[in-house]
């Protein structure tokens, strides 16, 4: 007795919490669904984070402004794998 159970599940990308079992479109936003993989992908999470180019002290989530300088921040993309410690040569 085999059972399977790898239904595919279609979810918003917006909305997480919308979970459908056929293709179609979002109920609150109307995007089209995305096929969800039943299981759990190993996708490297990367978020974008932002520097100074002169004061790499400066360090923000959002785009702006060194305050130091009023340069505008530089955008580095950052893997959340690696540790935050890391020594730059
Ligand atoms: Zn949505
Ligand atoms: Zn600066």
């Amino acid at each position: 007795m085999t059972k399977y159970s790898r239904e595919k599940i279609y979810t918003c990308p917006m909305h997480p919490e919308i979970r459908l079992e056929k293709p179609g479109n979002c109920p609150k936003c109307g995007m089209a669904l995305e096929p969800m993989a039943p299981m759990e992908s190993k996708a490297p999470e990367i978020h974008t984070e932002y520097v100074c180019p002169m004061h790499p002290e400066i360090i923000r989530s959002e785009p702006g402004s060194c305050p130091k300088c009023g340069m505008a921040l530089e955008a580095r993309d950052v893997s959340v794998e690696e540790e935050e410690n890391q020594v730059h040569p």
